[in-house]
């Protein structure tokens, strides 16, 4: 029983996925699904995507 765990793309903090899919941000960059804790976190690494 290994409950699945996935990594904000920004923070790196460890979100349990399957309990509550609420507690995660969805978001495509560039046609690729990315996951965060956050609406925050997502945006600041759009953020940093784009800056060089
Ligand atoms: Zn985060």
């Amino acid at each position: 029983m290994n409950p699945k765990f996935v990594q904000c793309e920004f923070c790196k903090t460890e979100i349990p996925t399957g309990s509550c899919k609420l507690a995660t941000y969805k978001t495509e960059i560039d046609g690729k699904e990315y996951i965060f804790c956050c609406v925050q976190c997502a945006q600041r690494y759009k953020q940093k995507k784009k800056r060089k």
